[in-house]
């Protein structure tokens, strides 16, 4: 048995593919503030792979310049290299540097294993009951405007939300802290992020408040950039593993792991605590989840803010997942000017159609 399938794949492996792609610069709805920028439009690319049999998958490459993944024009220039009519085996051997790239070839291969269109995905456990669904996290903005936005969101049925911390002063947020805390019903709770902004003596004083509070999770408390030099950022890691290590609350990576090696890495290191995962960023999304897997990590699925067709592929991972489900970090569309490049609108839950239903045809089409 085993002689014919690797010939097979040694053949798959030379057959070319038809790769086409298109560029997008697409206007936000509205400016949105990231820990790092304001954003008013959104950059990546599309690629549309059709094998001879006429099959066609879609797959995305929507780099975040902040994260230091590569830049849309490199990922331009990478795929504009492979030509037309590239091999599997070409498409296999861009190089680890280019995550996002790798990550919209590879869901664009694995989409023409499944047809376009047929909701029916039965290599994943979501396609097998369409009550399957996955909670979602509501953006509350920082500050105290925070305040008055909870209560709408309350409203519409969400119980977890995300709170951007360590934008103002610290007695006024952890006042704030308890204001919120307050508002929340039972079992209602709250993620903070802190997009790396705490020193260890800010951050042990938040995680001594969170102990006895709803906060699900501590997202980034520290961090210390690539630029920021080796000392700093192992000494920014030494902090994060001692915090986890010191109190109850859950602490996340986030800006940590921003590409395959950066999970591998952490994983490698024993990190007790969360990983937040943007799939988008990653370049093999399957070998990276199945590791945080095999280490029984937990995992909180995130938007990487992508049109419709990373959305889809970024969900279908998510669903997919088999360690325990927390709510999705996908609470983001509408997100552009143009409808047609959103991914599911905001609500309280995802249910598995609303996804596999998404049509990367309508985004190709509209990009054209
Ligand atoms: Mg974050």
């Amino acid at each position: 048995m085993r002689k014919p399938r690797q010939r097979c794949s040694a053949l798959a492996r030379k057959m070319a593919v038809h790769l086409q792609f298109r560029r997008y610069r697409l206007p936000l709805r509205m400016p949105l503030r990231t820990a790092h920028e304001v954003w008013t439009e959104r950059e990546g690319i599309v690629v549309r792979l059709e094998d001879r049999g006429g099959a066609v998958g879609f797959g995305e490459a929507a780099p975040i310049p902040a994260f230091a993944t590569e830049t849309v024009d490199a990922a331009e220039a990478a795929i504009r290299s492979l030509g037309e009519w590239p091999t599997e085996e070409q498409l296999s051997a861009v190089p680890t540097a280019l995550p996002c790239v790798r990550h919209a070839l590879t869901e664009a291969r694995s989409d023409i294993e499944r047809p376009v269109g047929d909701p029916t995905d039965r290599s994943h456990p979501s396609a097998q009951s369409d009550a399957s669904y996955r909670a979602v996290a509501a953006l509350l903005p920082a500050g105290r405007a925070a305040l008055s936005e909870i209560h709408p969101k309350l409203e519409a049925g969400f119980r977890i939300f995300k709170w951007k911390v360590g934008v103002g002063a610290i007695a006024d947020e952890l006042g704030q802290l308890d204001d919120l805390c307050a508002e929340l019903p039972a079992g209602g709770k709250l993620r903070l992020d802190a997009n790396g902004a705490w020193q260890r003596r800010d951050a042990e004083r938040w995680l001594e408040r969170c102990a006895e509070r709803p906060i699900e999770f501590v997202e980034q408390p520290c961090f210390a950039s690539k630029t920021a030099g080796e000392t700093a950022q192992l000494r920014a890691e030494d902090t994060l593993r001692g915090l986890a290590e010191d109190y109850p609350t859950p602490l996340a990576l986030d800006e940590s792991v921003v590409c395959d090696a950066d999970v591998m890495r952490w994983l490698g290191n024993g990190w007790p605590g969360w990983f937040v995962i943007k799939p988008s960023l990653l370049g093999d999304v399957v070998t990276v989840l199945g590791k945080l897997r095999s280490a029984k990590s937990t995992v909180v699925f995130s938007s990487a803010l992508e049109t419709a067709v990373g959305a889809r592929s970024a969900l279908r991972h998510a669903f997919a997942w088999q360690g325990e489900p927390k709510a999705l970090g996908f609470g983001v569309w509408p997100l552009f000017v143009d409808a047609r490049f959103d991914g599911p609108a905001l609500a309280p839950f995802i249910r598995s159609p609303d996804f596999s239903r998404l049509d990367p045809a309508v985004v190709w089409n509209a990009l054209s």
